[in-house]
């Protein structure tokens, strides 16, 4: 196993680069991956577009980087104490790598371990490479039936599945979904195949919107035309929805997530915010009571995503609207940063 094997470096905004590295040799409890396919994440336009996310500068925070979590492919090889039945097996890679012994792991809640790394992140190398080594216990064996497409939505249906869990969302109640990208159309096809009525969802893309009503929306609204608070209102008989999830993390969506829910709503908020300070109108909020609840990534929900996927036949290949090789990766990059050419997700195959 040797050979240069190229990887994409992210080394400050709006550039990255490919570049030559050995394979890497898998290390105890961790297993070498061939990664077949890696999808270009809203979240990776913060770091790509202004050097950070969430106060997380790339210079600060380790230095270039590898960028890439939502990622499948092949596992060719495993370290000491890792079972060979996984050498071969097709995986999807758990992008959260916990420390598995604070309170929070202990208790379940792995997406708030403090310890934690996070793949393609400064400091923690990601997918967007030919091979990379990871913990196998985070290399999740998913079978044939899924395509290599499917797979990188994964990652973000696993987003969805926990945002369903924190709202605590139950089948059969209305739903708004503000925010037509890939976490927002992922939570609508939960919704949609649990039988959620009416769905409502909103973005400023009307070409998502039409994926939206294909995927299961029962309305769609655009707010750079559409009075959202007032449609909303109106189509929970007058008093908005129970459940919203929020899946922009911009002012407005803000604004319309209280606005548009009903009393004693449910609001889940899964969307990032580039400049990290949002506010929303306290009085409606208090007066209706309602319950905000953050979502941070994803809980421990790949293989129910993997299993919900496959049971109610998702159609996740919908959402993959472009591919690209790794030579192309800023090209890739680039047209996600600008919402160009209809894309919703690009998947780069290395
Ligand atoms: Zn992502
Ligand atoms: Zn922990």
């Amino acid at each position: 196993m040797r050979g240069a094997v190229q990887q994409a470096l992210l080394k400050a905004a709006e550039s990255i680069v490919l570049d030559d590295r050995s394979i890497p040799q898998p290390r105890a409890g961790e297993a070498l991956v061939r990664i077949r396919s890696v999808g270009v994440c809203g979240s990776d336009m913060h770091m790509y577009r202004f050097g950070q996310i969430g106060g997380i500068r790339i210079d600060d925070a380790g230095g270039p980087f590898v960028p890439g979590h939502e990622a499948a492919g092949i596992v060719e090889a495993v370290g000491e104490g890792v079972s060979a039945d996984l050498v071969g097996r097709r995986v999807a890679i758990e992008p959260t790598i916990n420390c598995g012994q604070c309170p929070w792991c202990l208790a379940g809640q792995a997406n708030v371990c403090p310890h934690h790394t996070f793949l393609g992140l400064p400091g923690c190398d990601g997918a967007l490479r030919q091979y990379m080594t990871h913990p196998a216990r985070l290399c999740v064996p998913v079978g044939d039936e899924l395509t290599d497409d499917e797979l990188v939505m994964l990652e973000p249906l696993a987003i969805a599945v926990h945002a369903l869990d924190r709202a605590g969302w139950a089948g059969g109640q209305g739903a708004l979904v503000l925010g037509a990208g890939p976490i927002g159309l992922s939570i609508l096809c939960l919704l949609a195949s649990a039988g959620a009525d009416p769905i409502v969802v909103t973005d400023k893309l009307d070409y998502r919107l039409n994926l939206a009503s294909e995927l299961g929306a029962t309305c769609t609204l655009n707010p750079t035309r559409d009075d959202v608070p007032a449609a909303v209102k109106k189509i929970g008989g007058g008093y908005g929805l129970p459940f919203v999830f929020e899946a922009v993390g911009e002012q407005q969506t803000f604004e319309h997530m209280v606005a548009c829910a009903a009393p004693a709503g449910i609001v889940a908020v899964v969307g990032i915010s580039a400049s990290d300070h949002l506010g929303f109108p306290h009085a409606p909020a208090r007066r209706k009571g309602l319950d905000l609840r953050m979502v941070r990534r994803s809980n421990h929900t790949l293989e129910r995503a993997l299993r919900w996927a496959k049971s109610r036949h998702l159609p996740l290949g919908r959402f993959i609207t472009h591919h690209y090789p790794l030579a192309d990766v800023q090209k890739a990059y680039d047209q996600v940063s600008r919402y160009a050419d209809g894309v919703v997700k690009s998947v780069i195959q290395p």
